[in-house]
């Protein structure tokens, strides 16, 4: 038998199958989708087997050396979606399987190799032969087994035995050791003098169930060593039992049971259920202002898939996958949730992919990675907050989640949900040409009201004198709230600030004349640039439209903020949160627990308190400078502004307390402002899309980016500009290709950045134009010098 198998070797980039000779022993074990390793040139390298085949072409065949999984870590849905997701977002095979497992699994094996722990049938008998919990490298385990080594080569030839490596100490499964009374003890051979070891086995026969080691040494508050006599004497049996890394252990979650619906939650939910139970793979825009239900409609439709027996991925962004999105669900489901997030050790990581794995949950609650969940039976898969952009991966390969979702929808006949307030314009316009079922919720549940909006002129503020970042109005609406013991949040968006350049008299902000975009402040040279299109112009010395010479570059952080406010509002008591001091573990919960509990009036800080926060108690939102984002050099701006005004204002008023917002701007009258104030997405649709049309941008035509990179200047230009000739001459004529320009980072880690933009329509020589590019430079790009990155989903900021 031949296994065709892809291999681990970043250099060689290729999509290439290898073909290796299996070795009787490993026969009836190699399967599709399991990681093998293999001998490449002089070294061992790890690989995906894809298929098992009967013949090769390959004359003199090399054998598979070892097998790293007893079961496929990719199922064949998985092997299958690996290829589409190199094949979209044109990259290499290996990449999309890496980027489906957790990283426990992905890193290169031949690094710190350590050995672990003997699988199947004879684990146990084989157990000393390994010396647990030690690290030792694969030559030093074979000096250590010495005579015994032919032992295991037995059993392995019998294929009785596998090998298993791990890369990492913490990517390790966890073995901990577990006791029990030995039944036949003869307690008598215990001398009465050694009143702890009656204790310790008192304790354990107490035990209807084995229990940890170290409970048992925890609280008869004894050594090891009297633990390890009783063990000897055989009156306790002691082993080791694999166990999980709960990243919420000692949690209690109350159980909350479903609500009944409102009207509105009702009328939504019928055609929900209706796909689930007829198995239709259908994709679903749940369209709800905030506080509209919508997290209750996700909750009972995963309740539905639960009880056609099957599973269900329940998608949110990273940044608000808060403690209390996780409790929610927790609350309901219990036992049957995964959690997947970057703040989990690589260990917890690699435990809760592993108990999906094995089908020991039902949901799981994550950010983008859960998408590849090895769930085999899906239900129903939920994306939270669908427009925003974390959903998209800005590494190789460069997915976006909503892609893969709707993909792996249709491969298991089950329907998907978008959910947001404030949906991208990609999907609106989907759900507006019928390819999406657009369903709406436009009332917070229980009639409670919407926040209501106002907007500061802070250029008013100006004329009347206040210098400061902290208008009359929100001065007072802070007091007001301190006074009646009520919380505020204030938002300070800190994207953007400091690349753009504004009139601080009239508001005014230069752009470029041939992109309607924003021009980006460029400190080295004290000039301004297009990033679309490469124009520059000098930096003026005063305002072109009212003369002001208060014309600068815009920048203040939170800290500067919270200064300031304790400055004006001495007794105010403040939290920050933003990325300087949510840097440790479990900081993020503590600060929010602290202002739930009421420990601080104002909670202050960046884009991380916009979204999922429920607390009754906030009654007063104040945004900072909500124009911040629409300055920044993207033809999203306006509409991220739109959505980041909306989400932070949704944390208002969401309990039986009305909410006020209170957002200062500079550019009160921009639509995406204005709009905020009656929470009118769907104007704000209509004028956006009539931007987007007339400059040709999505959601009417396709984006595409090439960025090529390399130390040296020169070349990095000519090649660039051989690429775009290349694109010209290649693709139709309704294609348009821009640049080659600068990239936004023009040098990252002394790597000069270029890049060509492609809007497109229908093209379907594209991707083999840009496959044709990467075979071309395949030469220079595998010495490392010259870099190409292709993006078929480009966010600029
Ligand atoms: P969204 O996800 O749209 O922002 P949520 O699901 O968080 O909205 O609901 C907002 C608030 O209303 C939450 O406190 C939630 O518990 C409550 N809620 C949701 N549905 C109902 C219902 N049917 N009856 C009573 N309260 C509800
Ligand atoms: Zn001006
Ligand atoms: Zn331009």
């Amino acid at each position: 038998m031949i296994a065709r198998t892809i291999v681990d070797v970043p250099a060689a980039q290729t999509d290439r199958l290898f073909d290796y000779l299996i070795p009787a022993h490993l026969e009836q074990i190699i399967q599709p989708g399991m990681r093998i390793i293999v001998p490449f040139g002089p070294r061992q390298i790890q690989g995906f087997v894809i298929e098992v085949t009967a013949t090769s072409d390959v004359p003199k065949l090399k054998s598979v050396q070892e097998v790293l999984d007893p079961v496929p870590v990719l199922t064949s849905e998985l092997l299958q979606l690996g290829r589409w997701l190199a094949h979209t977002t044109i990259c290499f095979q290996i990449s999309a399987f890496q980027v489906m497992l957790p990283a426990a699994l992905k890193t290169s094996v031949m690094k710190e190799l350590h050995l672990l722990v003997a699988h199947r049938e004879l684990e146990m008998p084989l157990q000393p032969l390994f010396q647990q919990n030690k690290k030792v490298l694969w030559k030093d385990a074979v000096d250590h087994l010495g005579s015994q080594l032919g032992l295991v080569r037995k059993a392995l030839d019998a294929g009785q035995l596998v090998v298993h490596y791990v890369v990492k100490e913490k990517a390790k499964k966890k073995m901990e050791k577990w006791v029990k009374v030995n039944k036949e003890a003869d307690l008598t051979s215990i001398k009465s003098s050694a009143h702890k070891q009656l204790e310790i086995i008192h304790f354990i026969e107490q035990k209807a169930e084995p229990i940890r080691s170290q409970e048992v040494l925890t609280a008869t508050q004894s050594t090891r060593a009297v633990l390890k006599s009783l063990i000897e004497k055989k009156l306790v049996l002691e082993w080791d039992q694999e166990t999980y890394r709960d990243p919420l252990q000692g949690v209690r979650y109350k159980p909350s049971p479903p609500l009944p619906f409102t009207d509105e939650q009702q009328q939504a939910f019928i055609p929900l259920k209706k796909a689930i139970v007829d198995k239709r793979s259908e994709t679903f825009l749940l369209h709800g202002v905030t506080g509209s239900g919508k997290t209750e409609i996700y909750l009972q439709a995963i309740d539905e898939v639960m009880k056609q027996g099957k599973e269900a991925i329940m998608l949110v962004p990273e940044i608000s996958l808060t403690p209390q999105i996780v409790s929610r669900f927790k609350s309901r489901f219990g036992e049957e949730v995964a959690v997947m997030h970057s703040g989990l050790s690589v260990g917890e990581k690699y435990d809760e992919w592993r108990r999906i794995h094995r089908s020991e949950v039902k949901v799981v609650v994550g950010a983008r990675s859960a998408v590849f969940a090895p769930f085999s039976n899906l239900g129903l898969i939920i994306m939270d907050e669908e427009h925003e952009t974390s959903y998209k991966q800005e590494d190789m390969p460069r997915y976006h989640t909503k892609e893969v979702a709707i993909k792996r929808s249709v491969h298991h006949q089950c329907p998907v949900i978008l959910g947001s307030a404030t949906p991208s314009l990609e999907t609106f316009a989907r759900a507006q040409k019928g390819v999406y079922t657009l369903l709406s919720l436009k009332h917070r549940v229980n009639n409670r009201p919407m926040p209501t909006v106002d907007i500061v002129d802070m250029r008013e503020e100006l004329r009347a004198g206040n210098r400061s970042m902290f208008s009359v109005s929100l001065m007072e609406a802070l007091k007001r709230r301190l006074e009646l013991g009520e919380q505020s949040v204030l938002f300070l968006n800190r994207r953007g600030y400091s690349t753009f350049v504004m009139c601080r008299d009239c508001g005014y902000v230069p752009q470029c004349e041939h992109c309607d975009i924003s021009l980006t402040y460029h400190r080295s040279n004290h000039s301004l640039k297009c990033h679309y299109c490469g124009h520059e112009e000098t930096m003026p010395v005063e305002c072109p439209e009212c003369t002001s010479e208060h014309i600068r570059f815009f920048g203040s952080g939170t800290q500067k903020v919270e200064e300031e406010l304790t400055r004006v509002l001495p007794e105010a008591r403040v939290i920050r949160m933003d990325v300087d001091t949510t840097r440790t573990k479990g900081s993020h919960q503590r600060l929010l627990d602290a202002f739930g509990n009421g420990d601080a009036d104002i909670l202050l800080g960046t884009q991380m308190i916009a979204k999922g926060l429920d607390f009754p108690n906030i009654t007063l939102v104040g945004v900072l400078a909500a124009d911040t984002m629409l300055h920044i050099p993207d033809f999203r701006s306006a509409e991220r502004t739109f959505q980041v005004l909306e989400q932070v204002s949704g944390r208002a008023g969401r309990h039986q307390r009305p909410g006020e917002v209170l957002l200062q701007s500079y550019t009160p009258e921009h639509y995406s402002i204005e709009l905020v104030k009656s929470h009118d997405y769907d104007t704000f649709y209509q004028m956006e899309m009539r931007q987007r049309k007339a400059a040709e941008y999505p959601p009417y035509r396709y984006m595409a980016l090439v960025t090529i990179s390399d130390p040296d200047l020169p070349n990095v230009i000519q090649k660039a500009q051989k690429i775009s000739d290349y694109l010209k001459s290649t693709l139709g004529s309704e294609t348009v290709i821009l640049g080659p320009v600068v990239s936004p980072i023009a040098r990252i880690k002394d790597r000069y950045r270029y890049q060509c933009m492609i809007k497109y329509k229908n093209e379907p020589r594209l991707t083999e134009a840009l496959q044709q590019i990467l075979q071309h430079y395949l030469r220079d790009t595998t010495q490392g010098k010259l870099q190409i990155s292709l993006d078929m989903h480009p966010y600029f900021f």
